[in-house]
Formats: structure tokens, C-alpha cells, sequence
């Protein structure tokens, strides 16, 4: 008997990293792995990443210069690929990083929403990683329940209120949406946003709010954006989407009717497209499908070869 092999994981997801969660209590022992010559760093600038440029970009992992971390805002431990530790620096309040001496030339400091489809699977899930943590570290200065500045804590895992009479800690945090494929058996609807790429068409997105189940943010989605009832909301996968903090949540979802009517304040237009439709996608300004790296696609992509 052969066991059904795990789906394959969204992009952003499941990279190499093992992030040693065990570790990060251990001060003596992170701060002596930031003096190891074997460790690397993951440079990050205003939620850009390094990386070198081209065809196939590659992320720039560098080793831990004193000269680095002495400049660094923020500093968090992520973990080890192979044998070697990894640790995310932030270095945001320089001003040009690149005339740094252990980055000149090396490469450029680019968005992951541009770059991250043409790396591969495991560059793309360390450079989230360290984008996402650094850009919480760079949001939570300051105590969300007295306003006391705050200090990283548990290798940056964590954040703690630095006023003893309030010790609140704080942390990092992820914002669930979902994201669903609505269908009638055999066409899907596709909505776009005015702002989005010209052509790009996708499927349904939106934040879950306090107080909701999952099943519950879909079927409110779905009636807000394009008028429709929905039932049959069934989970298919998720995504570490750190643009800026999210984590989307796949769904399809059945429709119970087929009149569209569409909110202009969430699309700009929606309807109903069939397999054939989408399979002669030209992929140019009239009409393209979402990136290759998003759960968006994976979402169509299932349903087409379900
Ligand atoms: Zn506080």
C-alpha cells in the first residue's frame, strides 16, 4: 500500500530552514553563533533583500562581519540550513547599505514581490522569512498596551514592553486572509482590481475579521465582492505572504447562483470563465493570470487539472 504523497507546498512555505525554535531562549548560545565564521546573515533594507541580479537572481548570504551587525537595527535568529546558522540583520538606518565594505558589489537591495518568482523554492522561503520577522520588529517599537518603547527578545522571536510595570510581551504576529476559488462546476470567477497589473485577473481575496471562523471570511468575502451565495468551502492549502504580513488561506468554494453583481469599492470587474478560457490565457495586458508564485495560481491551476 502506497501512502498518498503530502501536496506539494506554495512557494514562500516549507523552504530549508530549520528554525531551531529550541534555541532562541539561549542567549549565550545565539550570541556565540553570531562569532562563528560558519554562520551567515540575511541582509535586509527597508524590506528589501539582497540579492544579485539576472535571469535566475540568487539571494547574497553573507558572514557575520562585526562590521555588519555593529550598524544593525535589528538583529533575529532563523535557524540553520545545513549546518550553517542563519541570522536576519536589518539594516534600515543606513542609508546607502551598499557602500557597506562586506556588501559593496555584491549585489542590489530588491523587492521579494518583484524578485521572488524567479528564485528558487528555498531562496524564496528564507528571504520571507527574514523580510516578515524584520518588518514586524520594524512596526512594534512601541507597547501596544502602554506605549513604552520595547525590546527584541527570545533572538527576536519575541518582543517585550521595556516598562517593568507593564511587561507586556508582545509577539510576532501574521494576518490571516483567505483566498477562494468560487465555482459552479464548470467555470470559476475571476475579479480584478483597478490597481492591479494591466490584464492580471485572479480569484477572490480578503482579511478574516475577529470573531470569524475561516468558512465564515469566505462566505462574507465572496458575498461583499461579487453578490454571490456560497456553500461546499473546502480548505486546499496556504502561504506565507509577507507583503507585508499576511498568511493566505486557499478555499474553493461552491456558488449557489450565478449573478454576479459586483462592488466597485472592492473590483473593478468580475465574471465567470471557463476551463478553455483559461487554458488560451494569453498572458499579455488583455488578460493574464496571477503570478506564478502566489496560492492564486496554485488555486486555478488545481481546479484545471482536477
Ligand atoms: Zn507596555
Amino acid at each position: 500500500m502506497t501512502e498518498r504523497s503530502e501536496p506539494r507546498p506554495n512557494f514562500y512555505a516549507s523552504g530549508a530552514i530549520d528554525r531551531l525554535s529550541g534555541q532562541r531562549r539561549d542567549a549565550g548560545w545565539v550570541a556565540a553563533r553570531l562569532s562563528d565564521p560558519e554562520t551567515r546573515l540575511v541582509p535586509v533594507w527597508r524590506s528589501h533583500n539582497l540579492v544579485v541580479e539576472g535571469a535566475s537572481p540568487r539571494p547574497v548570504i553573507l558572514a557575520p562581519e562585526p562590521a555588519l551587525l555593529a550598524v544593525a537595527s535589528t538583529v533575529v535568529f532563523l535557524g540553520s540550513v545545513g549546518t550553517a546558522m542563519h541570522f536576519a540583520v536589518d539594516l534600515s538606518p543606513i542609508e546607502e547599505p551598499q557602500a557597506l565594505p562586506p556588501i559593496n558589489g555584491s549585489g542590489i537591495f530588491a523587492d521579494l514581490r518583484t524578485v521572488g518568482p524567479l528564485l528558487a523554492h528555498d531562496d524564496g522561503a528564507l528571504l520571507a522569512y527574514a523580510r516578515g520577522l524584520l518588518h514586524w520588529h520594524s512596526r512594534h517599537g512601541f507597547c501596544g498596551v502602554c506605549g513604552s518603547p520595547t525590546e527584541s527578545a527570545e533572538s527576536g522571536h519575541q518582543r517585550r514592553c521595556t516598562n517593568a510595570a507593564c511587561g507586556a510581551q508582545h509577539f510576532p504576529r501574521t494576518d490571516p486572509a483567505v483566498i477562494m476559488l468560487v465555482h459552479d462546476g464548470d467555470r470559476i470567477v475571476l475579479g480584478r482590481q483597478a490597481v492591479w497589473p494591466p490584464g492580471m485577473h485572479s480569484v477572490l481575496a480578503g482579511f478574516v475579521e475577529p470573531g470569524e471562523s475561516l468558512e465564515d471570511a469566505v462566505r462574507r468575502e465572496v458575498g461583499e465582492e461579487i453578490g454571490v451565495a456560497v456553500d461546499q468551502v473546502r480548505y486546499n492549502s496556504s502561504q506565507p505572504w509577507p507583503f507585508p504580513a499576511s498568511i493566505m488561506l486557499g478555499f474553493s468554494a461552491r456558488a449557489r447562483g450565478t449573478t454576479i453583481q459586483v462592488d466597485p469599492s472592492e473590483l473593478e470587474t468580475a465574471r465567470w470563465y471557463t476551463r478553455a478560457e483559461l487554458l488560451a490565457s494569453p498572458e499579455n495586458e488583455t488578460f493574464r493570470l496571477p503570478r506564478r508564485d502566489s496560492i492564486a495560481r496554485r488555486l486555478i491551476a488545481d481546479w484545471l487539472t482536477g
